[in-house]
């Protein structure tokens, strides 16, 4: 068997169809486009490109996005400066600060900045009081990969309801979250993580298998049902030559994509599970583009729901 590709950039290029109409509603009524202001700290150059993606996305669709950027030196209450602003700007519903922080601003940077933002302007769905309204199926912004893999699941025709479902990561930003999206559309599920034991067969008894763990091609065969869905968030840049070509083999397309650049993003699961699953998304092209599409749709709510519906 092959299994049958949930084509993320397709999912999102109509994500994205959809939000334009939105936008040029919102700002008829609003006289002013949905705001964004990202906050970028520091010069990790995933995120340079994660942000440029963000902007470019949001330009297409008629989004005012701001690029706030900081050193790598800026202290926590710089941040949180730049967040108390937007917090109170009119122009911008949603904030998203860029994640990860510098390591130098402390071990939990990050959550004095995510509670420091309006739960309204949480584009990210990171603060506790969205995480609390998720956990109650209330949620108005939910985090942006694992809501986008859910249109994608839906999109593509892959039943959720009734499903067992394994999540294989219990981050914050992705794994819990997932994991109770699934949940709230009746899906049967298991999350599982480093301390999980027999994690194979665990995995191996489901009909959604999602992970994200950033362990490249983590998941073998062994880890997937027959026919199984099969969602690869996790993105890992690989530079080790022996490990590319025990993965992709020399001639394909992803070998003469690592021979240009000298490293390849690789996701959580081995290509050999292309053999097994029913539904497998693709790394790249899969969830990475849903998850801007997200952003935007979250940014779209974020300003309707403060102007008023
Ligand atoms: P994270 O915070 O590092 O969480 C990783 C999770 O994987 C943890 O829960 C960890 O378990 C689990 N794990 C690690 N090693 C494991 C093992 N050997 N067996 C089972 N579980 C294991 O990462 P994250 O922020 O959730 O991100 C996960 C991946 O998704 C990363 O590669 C990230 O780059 C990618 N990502 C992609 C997108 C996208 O748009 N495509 C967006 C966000 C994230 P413990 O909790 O027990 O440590």
């Amino acid at each position: 068997m092959t299994a049958r590709v949930l084509d993320g950039t397709a999912v999102a290029a109509a994500l994205r169809a959809e939000a334009a109409p939105a936008v040029a509603a919102f700002t008829a009524r609003a006289g002013r486009p949905p705001g964004l202001g990202i906050v970028l700290v520091g010069d990790d150059p995933a995120s340079e490109i994660y942000v440029r993606g963000k902007l470019k996305s949001a330009g297409e669709v008629g989004l005012r996005a701001d690029l706030e950027r900081l050193p790598a030196t800026a202290s926590l209450g710089d941040v949180l400066a730049i967040v108390d602003r937007l917090n109170h700007s009119d122009a911008h519903d949603g904030i998203l600060v860029q994640s990860p922080l510098p390591a130098a601003m402390g071990a939990d940077a990050e959550r004095h900045v995510f509670d420091a933002i309006n739960p309204a302007k949480d584009v990210d769905g990171l603060h506790p009081a969205n995480v609390g309204r998720l956990v109650q199926n209330r949620a108005a912004l939910a985090s942006c990969t694992p809501a986008g893999v859910i249109e994608l699941l839906e999109r593509s025709n892959v039943a959720i309801s009734g499903a067992r479902a394994v999540v294989i990561g219990r981050s914050d930003i992705v794994g819990k979250p997932m994991a109770l999206l699934l949940l709230h559309r009746n899906a049967t599920v298991t999350i599982c993580h480093s301390r999980t034991v027999d994690l194979p067969n665990v995995a191996a008894e489901s009909d959604i298998l999602v992970a994200a763990v950033g362990r490249a091609a983590f998941v073998t065969r062994a880890f997937v049902k027959p026919g199984a869905a099969v969602v690869d968030i996790g993105t890992t840049q690989v530079s080790d030559r022996a490990l590319v070509e025990r993965l992709f083999p020399p001639g394909s397309k992803r070998h003469e994509a690592f021979l240009r650049r000298g490293s390849l993003v690789v996701g959580d699961v081995h290509p050999e599970v292309a053999e097994v699953a029913g539904a497998l998304t693709p790394v790249p092209g899969g969830v990475g583009p849903l998850t801007i599409a997200m952003l935007l749709k979250n940014t779209v709510r974020a300003a309707e729901d403060r102007l008023g519906r």
